[in-house]
């Protein structure tokens, strides 16, 4: 039986991280995004408050949630600072390949740290020639006895600045793709690593983007994550788990735009009347309503295959590239309903313009989902209709009427432009494109 409605459980979730994103987030957005700050604070009474790390499983001292139950908490923190969504829900991505990963006494050693203090563990697959190639990647892992010496450079780490700990993904050897990389639980107090500057940006100022550099990082054995070979695997598997919820933030900032340009419209007088009065502004706000609902049924579902154990790859890039074009959409949609005062500081829509157009970029473009996307359904997906040269268009007669014209005589079918011709051979050649017989199929009948 299909069921949208929530579990008790999932409602309550989304109470307290909705509480939590009214009182301690949506006071303070605006200041962090001015100062160009992470809010720490924040971040730690989040914590604090059980809203993070929650998809630890309870082996090692977590609640185990689903991706659902994430993508519904990540909906609200979003609905109040997409960027403070994005630093908080990193530390899901930055433990994420320790989840999955097979090393059970890295897992033991890291994951219930996370649980029993504020530590913040991050995502690097990123360097700064390569984001989207991830097999292109350059850092390297040389084998040292059963160690692994890192270096290279790791570039647009959320959270970067601030972690203590760093997922960080790197090549045996930068020339064999895929098949070198490796995946390495780094800290940040080892010798040899250090992290840039926090890099200034358009939006999501909120949270904390910067570089790692590794020198010479000496990893004991215990802390390889994936040794080299299945570390691509790894971050792929990773992304189909993340990316519902980058779809959710997604959500959450189109959700609150709309919410505010429905509250303006029924305010805002022009030409004697309310402008939510004008068809025009209702259409807008008809399609925001229908693209923050389709968005949320993408994401569920994603999420929903991801925590029945299915490959959510597919609909997480679909999830992913819908739901966070049509948050743009939402919140540029908001804004014109704003007028000039919607291009203002004063107001929330040009923040949430800014922090919803990093979601296009980063966990994968939509260009890359597209590509995900389109070579499934080219590919893999299994069509139910018959190919082209097969489809019975039969249009003088009823192919399943006995007796009539032409039954009982084999039909052939042009390939080139689709005609059928009914005789015990194909014509000598097509009356229509003037193709020889060779181009006719007979027909099944
Ligand atoms: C604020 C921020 C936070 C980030 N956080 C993290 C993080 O925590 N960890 C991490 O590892 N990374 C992080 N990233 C990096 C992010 O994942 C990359 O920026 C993203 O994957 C794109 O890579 P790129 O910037 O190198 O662009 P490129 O890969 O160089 O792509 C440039 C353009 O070309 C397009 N393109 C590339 N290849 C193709 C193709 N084959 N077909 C069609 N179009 C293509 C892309 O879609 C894009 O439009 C973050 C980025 C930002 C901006």
């Amino acid at each position: 039986m299909l069921n949208f409605n929530l579990s008790k459980k999932q409602l309550e979730i989304q109470q307290k991280a909705r509480a939590f994103a009214l009182k301690e987030i949506l006071p303070v957005a605006w200041y962090y995004d001015e100062k160009d700050e992470l809010p720490l604070p924040v971040l730690r009474k989040a914590f604090d408050m059980g809203l993070m790390n929650n998809d630890i499983p309870k082996k090692y001292g977590g609640n185990e949630y689903g991706i659902l139950e994430g993508a519904i908490m990540t909906e609200e923190i979003a609905a109040a600072c997409p960027g403070l969504a994005t630093s908080l829900f990193d530390n899901s991505l930055g433990a994420e390949p320790l989840i999955l990963c097979r090393n059970e006494a890295l897992k033991k050693k890291y994951l219930p740290k996370l649980i029993k203090s504020f530590k913040l563990i991050c995502f690097a697959t990123s360097e700064p020639i390569m984001g989207s190639d991830v097999a292109g990647m350059r850092c390297k892992a040389v084998r040292d006895g059963t160690d692994y010496i890192l270096n290279g450079t790791k570039y647009w780490i959320t959270n970067g600045g601030v972690a203590d700990y760093f997922s960080v993904f790197a090549t045996e050897d930068p020339k064999s793709g895929h098949e070198g990389v490796g995946a390495f639980l780094v800290e940040k107090s080892w010798e040899g690593v250090s992290v840039g500057k926090a890099i200034p940006k358009l939006g999501q100022r909120c949270s904390n983007t910067a570089g790692l550099r590794l020198k010479n990082v000496r990893v004991p054995k215990i802390n390889v994550i994936a040794p080299p070979g299945e570390g691509f695997k790894l971050a792929m598997k990773t992304f189909s788990r993340t990316r519902p919820v980058v779809g959710a933030f997604g959500v959450g900032g189109a959700r609150s735009a709309m919410e505010f340009a429905i509250d303006y419209a029924k305010k805002r007088t022009a030409f004697g009347s309310k402008i939510g009065d004008f068809q025009a502004v209702q259409f807008k706000i008809a399609e925001m309503y229908q693209k923050v609902e389709t968005a949320r049924l993408l994401v569920w579902k994603a999420a929903w295959e991801a925590d029945q154990g299915l490959d959510p790859t597919i609909n997480a890039s679909i999830a992913k590239f819908f739901a966070t074009e049509t948050a743009l959409e939402v919140v540029n949609e908001a804004l014109q309903i704003l007028g000039g005062y919607g291009y203002t500081k004063m107001f929330p829509l040009e923040k949430l313009f800014r922090d919803i157009r990093l979601l296009r970029i980063y966990e994968g473009t939509s260009e890359i989902q597209r590509m995900i996307v389109s070579a499934h359904a080219m590919y893999a997906y299994q069509p139910i209709m018959p190919a082209l040269e097969d489809l019975p268009v039969f249009r003088d007669r009823n192919p399943l009427e006995p007796g009539k014209k032409n039954s009982g005589k084999p039909a052939w079918r042009c390939r080139m432009c689709g005609h059928i011709h009914h005789g015990k051979k194909p014509p000598k050649e097509c009356p229509y494109c003037f193709f020889p017989a060779s181009t006719f199929k007979k027909m099944d009948r």
